[in-house]
């Protein structure tokens, strides 16, 4: 539709029913996006890991390896740790975003993990920066602010996001497997199994020895160990791409964030709906309260929005991740 609903003055919305409508973007995702996303040391995350695999399948194998990955750290109070934290989610945000925005939350996590620099970004026009570095610096302040900066006020900021879809055309899922032998996966999904343990174990300077016991493996230099970086970290990048679905395609999705406006179907659909309405942006924000990195996106928004304002997991992503970058790093690049 492009126009507002001709219904709208005879019957205005209440207050509540406008909360309702936008309070999971405009209230909801950025107090919970935030914190999304933790850095675990590599110890506490091991120790996850093997609680969770000896609980969900009575494992007495897992079971024993934590007792000596207690045993051998003293508890762990002697740990080498590697210097890299490992990323982890925190539950109880992923869940309550999961149920606000369903699937198209499940796509955006989807993407965030796939791949690392998952959006490209695009400066048309003349940014006032004296160089490529003062750019990126610029680009990096404006995701995570979403107040786009001064010296690009002029410029139009074309988001480019990378999602991988599996080739029938289906969302790429970690749970879809590809054709192959039970079997045979099996023996895969075995193996790959044993080597992330093996990674997060030598992450925490625990190693298996000739004979295949667990040991300290003392101050051996965790970050540049040769045979690990040259052995276990392919097999097990080798292992994940066999157990996902067949050929995946990447499609790209171009993402006006400013203007929130996005090309994917996704997006497109939500105009279809009949009972939206077109608000001016004053309207739109008037029952919310801010400010919140979503809600200065909505008040530099030039256009007027569609109510309830449209989403997909493209607009997701960037959102979750400018709320996330101190965690996720940068995960964009300039073309
Ligand atoms: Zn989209």
């Amino acid at each position: 539709m492009d126009s507002p609903n001709p219904g709208y003055d005879m019957d205005p919305m209440g207050h509540e029913q406008l909360l309702a409508r936008n309070s999971g973007l405009l209230q909801l995702l950025p107090s919970l996006a935030e914190g999304l996303f933790l850095t675990e040391t590599p110890y506490n995350a091991l120790l996850k890991h093997l609680e969770q695999e000896s609980s969900n399948a009575f494992n007495l194998e897992v079971q024993e390896l934590r007792k000596k990955v207690v045993a051998l750290t003293d508890g762990g109070t002697n740990v080498a740790e590697s210097k890299e934290g490992l990323i982890q989610i925190d539950e109880d945000k992923n869940i309550v975003l999961g149920l606000t925005f369903g699937t198209t939350f499940l796509e955006a996590m989807a993407i965030i993990a796939e791949e690392h620099e998952c959006i490209q970004v695009d400066v048309r026009g003349k940014p006032e920066v004296k160089d490529k570095q003062e750019l990126e610096g610029l680009i990096q302040e404006y995701l995570k602010t979403l107040k786009v900066p001064r010296e690009l006020q002029k410029c139009f900021l074309k988001f480019t996001v990378n999602q991988r879809i599996a080739s029938n055309g289906q969302k790429r899922r970690r749970t879809q497997m590809k054709e192959m032998d039970n079997t045979e996966k099996l023996v895969f999904t075995k193996e790959l199994n044993d080597l992330e343990i093996r990674q997060m174990l030598y992450k925490v300077g625990l190693s298996y020895n000739n004979e295949g016991s667990l040991i300290r493996a003392g101050d051996i230099a965790l970050d540049t160990d040769d045979s690990y970086k040259k052995f276990t970290e392919p097999r097990i990048q080798q292992l994940r791409e066999k157990l996902v679905p067949n050929a995946t395609t990447t499609e790209h999705h171009m993402v006006d964030l400013r203007n929130w406006y996005c090309d994917c179907n996704e997006y497109q659909e939500c105009y279809g709906h009949d009972e939206g309405r077109i608000l001016d942006v004053e309207s739109l924000l008037a029952s919310y309260s801010g400010p919140n990195p979503v809600m200065n996106l909505f008040t530099e928004c030039p256009s007027r929005i569609l109510d309830p304002v449209p989403i997909c997991c493209h607009l997701l992503t960037i959102v979750i991740i400018a709320c996330n970058g101190g965690v996720l790093g940068k995960r964009w690049r300039l073309v």
